[in-house]
């Protein structure tokens, strides 16, 4: 299955989680905070429950008029007072004018009064009773039943407390009186914000457990949240987002604990109420910062570091504020955190908006939940100023927002995935030609540094052959100058004065100048042939009419010099096989090979030349051998290097200018083909010489 296909099956899945959370968020807000739809108020200090059936109607609030009593700061002379005053419930005091004329303020010490009338008797209730700022005791027919904090007349004498609480009872007569006491000196707002409950015990406690439950489920899972976003940061220090936003939701889940059902004052009861809600707010300011640090790390340009700067000093003022201040002080404050917090938040929104409009990866899905945050915000600000709303939305809207968040983590590690399939994929195959690169590669270089073995070798061997011509050339030029100048000296001293010798020096002398022009023609023949500066001038030749020419040149010479002379066709049958060559540089080489021939060979000896035709390999292969001294090993290796001369000291006097055999080669390569030199069994040496035949078509 693609991951593509898996990623549309986990969305729909994520879907479904948020519809079923949706509906969850709305059962657990019903459950205390929405009253059945008709249900009897209180009225002048009665409800009437004539009507009520706990079986079907349920739990009902006991909202209405209360009789109520206001003491303010001044010690009552009697609870039982008849100045007959209504305030409605659920309501805050916030200097509300009672009937009597009396202006109530939130500071101060209230009576409430109220009585159950027809009830059904027998029964097993419970009172449900929030918060109430900041301490109370209650009464059921006048007996002390509950008690939250120490009820007072003034700061000192007061405790503040809070935690919900329940109360069981059995009606004894149809009619139940409630009195409840409250007095509040250390917080912004005194009364009851939310409703008192009533309703069978089994109903009332199977309603508690279910909204804690489901408070513990969000509990569980920001927590969750948070400790996944912090190895994510532990495994990425880099990454500050990730711990950023595991602070917001333990943030959250800490606000959580001092707020509502407040498990953290269950769990430490030492907690004091003016530590809680010191807590609640730093934590409230908190969460705002992380999330504002969060966003700015994830759209870094949309969601400004100068903001960040911004909010992180103003928390740190507003933190120590609430340190500092007494409760009552920074609770009347609360718009100013309120405003920090909104600001933040629209902040955020419209950078992600900005973000949005960038089509930047995650910014639809964090608008959104953000959106529904802040909402959640707006929401509980709403409701705890007593203006409207359900209670503690923020829980629900971070996990609303961690959800959006989710399906963005989701989408960039399937991105993430597929990327990293496609990587492996890569490098499978590019590791199977790996193998294959590497030996294409290696047999490359081992050619290219045979190729500078050789061109190294090359230039050595060039750099020697330089440096024995220039010392070659010295000496044999050297050599007879030097006589040529001893001669020349003599008959001018006149050392030599009679006539026939005077003759005689200067033949030798002249001779010496010819060897002397030879050398200098070779010189300049092989340099200019080594060069491969010559265009040769090719024809056309049978090798029948090559033979002839051959006879022809050297037949009467070598009958002269008392030599047998042979040159022949292996076969008859290859007297028109056609040859391409210069006639005349052949001429050269052939005139080279006889005359040092002739000069190895003793009178009486033969000199032949054979020429063959191979039509498998289609080359003519010219074979002269002579009966002569042969070649010495040694020397057999070099003697077609320039100047090279055999090492034999007698012969040397007879030998030639060591170039013959060197111009022989080049003129051989010249035309394509080879030449090489080896000693006969029965003595003597051979030559032989491959050239490529003409082919037909080059015939033309
Ligand atoms: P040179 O001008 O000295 O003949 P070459 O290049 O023609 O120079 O020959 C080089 C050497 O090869 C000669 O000096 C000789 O020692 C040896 N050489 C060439 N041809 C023969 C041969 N037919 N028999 C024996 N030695 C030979």
């Amino acid at each position: 299955m693609s991951i593509r296909k898996k990623l549309s099956g986990l969305m729909k899945q994520l879907f479904c989680v948020i519809l079923m959370l949706i509906i969850l968020i709305n059962t657990s807000a019903c459950s205390f905070s929405m009253e059945p739809m008709n249900y009897p108020q209180a009225k002048s200090g009665n409800i009437d429950l004539t009507d009520w059936s706990w079986e079907q109607d349920g739990i009902i609030p006991l909202d209405g008029e209360w009789e109520f009593q206001w003491f303010g700061s001044a010690e009552p002379k009697t609870m039982d007072s008849n100045r007959s005053n209504y305030i409605q419930v659920p309501g805050t005091w916030d200097n509300k004018v009672l009937a009597n004329g009396q202006m109530i303020r939130n500071q101060g010490l209230g009576v409430y009064s109220l009585n159950i009338v027809n009830q059904q008797e027998g029964k097993r209730l419970s009172l449900r009773l929030p918060n109430i700022a900041t301490a109370y005791e209650l009464y059921i027919d006048d007996r002390l039943e509950m008690k939250r904090g120490v009820v007072g007349y003034d700061a000192s004498s007061s405790t503040p407390y809070q935690l919900p609480g329940f109360v069981d009872f059995e009606p004894r007569t149809a009619t139940t009186s409630l009195k409840l006491v409250v007095s509040n000196f250390d917080h912004r707002k005194g009364g009851l914000r939310t409703a008192i409950l009533l309703g069978e015990s089994e109903q009332i406690h199977r309603t508690d457990r279910n909204e804690i439950s489901m408070r513990f489920i969000i509990i569980g899972c920001l927590i969750m949240i948070g400790f996944y976003h912090v190895g994510f940061y532990l495994l990425r220090r880099r990454d500050m987002k990730n711990l950023l936003f595991s602070l917001l939701c333990f943030f959250v889940v800490l606000r959580m604990g001092v707020m509502g059902d407040s498990f953290l004052i269950q769990w430490f009861p030492s907690l004091s109420w003016s530590g809680a809600i010191r807590m609640e707010y730093i934590l409230f300011v908190l969460s705002g910062w992380a999330g504002y640090g969060y966003f700015h790390k994830m759209f870094p340009r949309e969601i400004k570091r100068q903001g960040f700067t911004l909010f992180s000093v103003s928390a740190i003022l507003l933190v120590l504020s609430i340190v500092v201040l007494p409760p009552l002080t920074f609770s009347s404050l609360i718009i100013v955190y309120q405003i920090y917090v909104l600001l933040i938040g629209f902040t955020i929104l419209i950078g992600l908006v900005l973000a949005r409009i960038r089509r930047l990866e995650g910014a639809t899905l964090e608008m959104i939940g953000v959106a529904g945050f802040l909402f959640a915000i707006v929401n509980d600000m709403m409701f705890y100023n007593g203006i409207w709303g359900i209670r503690d939305l923020v829980p629900y809207g971070l996990l609303f927002l961690i959800l959006m968040n989710s399906f963005i983590i989701f989408r960039r590690f399937a991105h993430t995935y597929e990327r990293a399939e496609l990587l492996t994929e890569q490098f499978k195959d590019w590791n199977n030609t790996l193998e294959k690169k590497i030996e294409e590669r290696t047999e490359e270089l081992h050619a290219s540094y045979r190729t500078l073995e050789d061109a190294k070798l090359e230039l050595e061997r060039m750099e020697l052959s330089r440096r024995l011509l220039v010392s070659n050339i010295s000496h044999d030029l050297r050599t007879p100058i030097t006589l040529l100048q001893g001669y020349l000296e003599a008959l001018r001293d006149d050392v030599i004065t009679e006539e026939q010798q005077r003759a005689a020096t200067i033949r030798l002398m002249l001779k010496k100048v010819e060897v002397l022009n030879v050398l200098i023609q070779d010189l300049f023949e092989l340099s200019v042939l080594e060069a491969r500066k010559v265009d040769l001038n090719i024809e056309v030749l049978m090798l029948g009419e090559w033979k002839e020419r051959m006879i022809e040149l050297y037949s009467m010479e070598m009958e002269e010099k008392h030599i047998q002379f042979r040159c022949e066709l292996e076969e008859d049958k290859i007297d028109n096989v056609r040859v391409s060559i210069d006639i005349h540089r052949m001429d050269r080489v052939f005139s080279n090979l006889l005359y040092n021939a002739i000069r190895f060979t003793q009178v009486g000896g033969t000199i032949e030349i054979t020429f063959a035709f191979d039509p498998s390999d289609r080359v003519v292969k010219i074979l002269l051998k002579d009966s002569g001294i042969g070649i010495h090993p040694e020397d057999l290796p070099f003697i077609f290097d320039r100047f090279y001369r055999k090492s034999d000291s007698k012969v040397k006097s007879s030998a030639g200018s060591g170039l013959g055999l060197a111009i022989a080669k080049e003129i051989v390569e010249l035309h394509g083909g080879t030449i090489q030199a080896r000693n006969a069994i029965e003595g003597g040496c051979i030559f032989e010489i491959h050239l490529p035949r003409l082919d037909d078509k080059e015939a033309g």
